[in-house]
């Protein structure tokens, strides 16, 4: 019997807004004097009473060290810990839960595979690809494994919309290509890319894809089997869980094919000074203690999230990104970055005149959380030509009526900053 606490009770099968919003306790305060308006749901989400309780509960009830103790304490924790890579591998529709590796975010997810797949496979003059509009977290650990093997970074342009260039993509896809690694959703522009079709291309070469799904599984259903991807990253903090942990997902054929990434405990079968064996997959990846506590309750997010109208959810996302395009382009100066046809609940911009940052300040004394600067997306800045952004990303805890806020923020801003 799992020991997660069971929220399904809590269901938002008919979406309401206004009730969903009380199972975020953070919503409910005020930030110099005025009511919050949290729009910085990209960088993290905000959590809901049931995944902070059952931090509470774990370490007030049945904290201890898994896998190794045979005391009842242990055996909990062991469980509920065990439970969760079985709930995280039906979230994504993997095959088996062996696929599933629990890292600290997609951070070092990515670096996993760059690391242990990309030391293996990568010899001089081999080529990976990536897109223009990657985060930090999925150029840096490409460009180090690449200086370190001989091997050459290659990048898909986009458009001035901040779409990928398909006829491009295909055109860099040859027998050098070792690995193509992809946003699904972008961070900064929003756009949600054609991943399946991506990996398609790539399959056709016989290339691995791994999707950095950072952006995608707060607000869509993502299926490993129907993407048909080799890899697949994403973050427990930006999707109703704790902050350090998060998910690489590996078919389980490449995973074994892979060297260790990190050595220690828990990652072996046995050591010797003469020769150590390593553990099977997942474990083989896992050293040392796990981060037991977040991985329990983020079992508690995917269950919110399961037992949640996720249809309805998007439905409701898409409507405020709607709204918010709508009602903002009365903005005297306002450019947006990122017109993509296909776009998640965010929304970037500038204004004329004026500098992001500023902006965001002035936003924040009216209670207003925005994000501003080049979100770890450099390129993408360089390619827009623009220093910086104003970033405002929805989840389904936002209204419309805190969008006419913010409209009246901007507004109030500009003047101010134009004085
Ligand atoms: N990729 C994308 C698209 C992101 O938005 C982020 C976080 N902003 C990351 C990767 C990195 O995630 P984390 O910091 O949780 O490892």
């Amino acid at each position: 019997m799992s020991v997660i606490p069971s929220i399904v009770e809590k269901s938002i099968i008919r979406f309401d807004v206004d009730q969903v919003r009380k199972d975020f306790p953070v919503l409910f305060q005020e930030v110099y004097g005025k009511p919050l308006v949290y729009f910085d749901n990209a960088a993290t989400s905000q959590k809901p009473q049931v995944v902070i309780d059952s931090l509470k509960k774990y370490y007030s009830e049945y904290n201890a060290n898994i896998h190794r103790g045979v005391h009842f304490l242990s055996q909990k924790a062991s469980q509920a810990y065990d439970d969760v890579r079985e709930k995280v591998s039906g979230f994504i529709n993997a095959k088996s839960e062996r696929e599933i590796v629990f890292v600290s975010g997609t951070t070092e997810g990515i670096n996993l595979v760059a690391s242990s797949y990309g030391r293996k496979n990568f010899s001089p003059g081999d080529e990976v690809l990536i897109s223009t509009m990657e985060h930090h977290s999925n150029i840096v650990p490409w460009q180090m494994i690449c200086e370190e093997r001989g091997a050459i970074l290659k990048v898909i342009p986009i458009s001035d919309s901040g779409e990928i260039l398909m006829e491009e993509y295909k055109k860099l896809l040859n027998s050098k290509t070792k690995f193509v690694s992809i946003v699904h959703t972008s961070n900064s522009l929003g756009t949600v890319n054609p991943v399946k079709e991506i990996i398609q291309l790539a399959h056709e070469y016989k290339i691995p894809v791994l999707v950095d799904a950072a952006q995608a599984v707060l607000h869509e259903q993502v299926d490993v089997q129907d993407l048909n991807c080799d890899f697949l990253c994403f973050s427990a903090h930006k999707m109703l869980g704790p902050t350090g942990i998060g998910v690489l997902f590996g078919k389980i054929n490449l995973l074994e094919s892979m060297p260790p990434y990190k050595g220690g405990g828990e990652m072996i079968s046995s050591v010797s000074f003469e020769k150590t064996t390593y553990n099977e997959v997942p474990f083989k990846f896992e050293a040392g203690t796990p981060n037991i506590a977040d991985v329990i309750s983020f079992g508690v997010a995917i269950d919110y999230l399961l037992t949640s109208d996720r249809k309805a959810i998007a439905e409701y996302e898409q409507k405020l990104l709607s709204y918010a395009i709508k009602s903002l382009s009365d903005i005297e100066g306002i450019r947006f970055i990122g017109t993509a046809k296909k776009r998640t609940s965010l929304v970037s911009f500038v204004i004329d005149g004026v500098n992001a940052l500023d902006v965001g300040m002035s936003l924040d004394t009216q209670g207003i959380a925005v994000r501003t600067g080049h979100h770890c997306t450099e390129p993408v800045m360089d390619r827009m030509k623009v220093p910086g952004t104003i970033r405002d990303s929805f989840a389904f805890y936002n209204t419309m009526n805190e969008i006419d806020k913010l409209k009246e923020g901007l507004i109030k801003a500009i003047r101010l900053l134009k004085k």
